[in-house]
């Protein structure tokens, strides 16, 4: 079993007990973290460990990402038709790039964001994909780029009608092959939901057996809600209610799914939200890109709603997802105070709690027993430094260091910022080759 030791480090252990150990040190034994203690201590008990020292920097769990979307990563640099609202954006752009994907288009696509993960410290992503061309193993594919790559995934498939019932059925397949072989993966780091798009582009028929198939593996929806005004005005206009109700009436809600955006949502989709404990991810910077408002996330916390952050694919630096987030609640109440806590939980509690329930084991927080997901910040505390303090040196300092080691479940991803599970060059070069075919075929859609 590997035995890593790292030293002298400033150790942020967050969670229940959130320490702050300066010349602390965290022992790693296979996946989990062994001990948690002062340097010289665990130097002395385990003078055989393999060391990695910290030197005064941040030492504290990587981050996780609690919505992404891989197959966006080849619209950098691609030229499209601007859209004047939401839905001209998902038409003129990502309806199309997700129908001119590849199979192998999908694999560059994932590791892309996968290895930036890595750099920027995040070790957990929750995706949600969609490749209308190449459904059938194109989760499998990318469960093989998580595998080598040594992050924690989440997968899913964006199952929508959009492409016809056929292709909603080919959705579901691939969903169900997916729910079971992450059933299989003992590995502890690979996770299925079941995707949804939204609820604008998923007829009844194809939600009842999006919920029965829920039921059948114990599992969750990952979908968008209300994430422009259409949503709820396509909800109204068919079913008579409003998006949250009829997912709720579905049985598509509770403590395993997860509501991406819910931006146009009333007091009482709330409620609703509440009460069925499910889970809301919040996406700042890609909802001010996209122009659709923002989110009431202060009232859905106090209301007692989990609300996680996610990035929409975006980044995969949550560092820069934080930070952008407390900005959009100061600007959006008009009050410099707004938002700070809040913003901090959700990026460290409670991405920890949804990544905790999700993959069965503690995640997000150093202590005995949990995953051994650690990054080195570095970020050397320059002022006072404590318990109460915490968040406002991640939020300030940590998110404008570079990262420059990252351990997921007790594997050195990178080290000294050198990347040890993937080849960056190499992926570059081969999404360079792929990309100029993929942009035609967007081109001709
Ligand atoms: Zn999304």
């Amino acid at each position: 079993m590997n035995k890593i030791l790292i030293t002298h480090g400033t150790v942020l252990t967050l969670g229940k007990d959130n320490r702050v150990l300066k010349d602390g040190a965290v022992l790693i034994c296979g996946d989990k973290i062994a001990a948690i203690d002062a340097t010289d201590t665990l130097l002395a008990a385990h003078p055989d460990a393999e060391r990695i020292d910290a030197r005064g920097r941040v030492v504290m769990p990587g981050f996780i990402c609690a919505h992404h979307h891989f197959y966006s990563t080849l619209c950098c640099g691609l030229s499209s038709k601007p859209g004047a609202n939401f839905v001209e954006v998902l038409e003129n752009l990502w309806w199309k790039l997700d129908r001119a994907l590849s199979l192998e288009d999908c694999v560059v696509s994932a590791q892309i964001p996968i290895l930036r993960a890595i750099r920027s410290g995040t070790t957990t992503i929750f995706d949600h994909h969609a490749s209308p061309n190449a459904i059938g193993g194109s989760l499998h594919a990318i469960a093989d780029v998580v595998r080598e790559s040594g992050i924690r995934a989440s997968l899913c498939y964006e199952i929508t009608d959009r492409n016809g019932l056929d292709g909603a059925d080919a959705g579901i397949a691939e969903s169900r092959a997916f729910l079971e072989e992450a059933k299989a993966d003992k590995s502890g780091r690979l996770h299925a939901l079941v995707g949804l798009h939204a609820a604008m582009t998923i007829g009844q028929s194809t939600l009842d057996k999006c919920v029965e198939l829920i039921r059948e593996f114990d599992s969750g929806f990952h979908v968008h809600v209300a994430e422009g005004l259409a949503d709820q005005e396509d909800s109204q206009a068919k079913y008579g209610m409003r998006v949250v109700e009829r997912l709720a009436k579905a049985g598509a809600l509770g403590p395993k799914t997860m509501a991406i955006h819910c931006i146009h949502v009333d007091d009482r989709e709330i409620d609703l939200l509440r009460e069925t404990n499910t889970t809301v991810v919040h996406n700042p910077q890609s909802n001010m890109n996209n122009a659709v408002g923002a989110a009431r996330i202060i009232d859905m916390i106090q209301k007692g709603i989990r609300v996680g952050l996610g990035t929409d694919g975006m980044t995969s630096d949550m560092r820069e997802e934080v930070r952008n987030g407390l900005w959009l609640r100061h600007h959006e109440h008009k009050d410099p105070r707004v938002g700070f806590v809040e913003l901090a939980t959700m990026l460290l509690m409670n991405n920890a709690a949804i990544a905790s329930d999700a993959f069965g084991q503690t995640i997000g927080s150093l202590e005995v027993g949990a995953a051994a997901d650690v990054i080195i910040s570095d970020h050397i505390p320059f002022t006072p430094i404590e318990p109460g303090n915490v968040l406002g040196h991640i939020v300030f300092g940590v998110t404008a260091a570079p990262i420059d080691t990252t351990i997921a479940a007790g594997k050195v991803l990178m080290q000294n910022k050198e990347l040890k599970t993937m080849d960056a060059e190499k992926i570059c070069a081969e999404a360079e080759k792929l990309a100029p075919a993929t942009w035609e075929r967007f081109a001709a859609l």
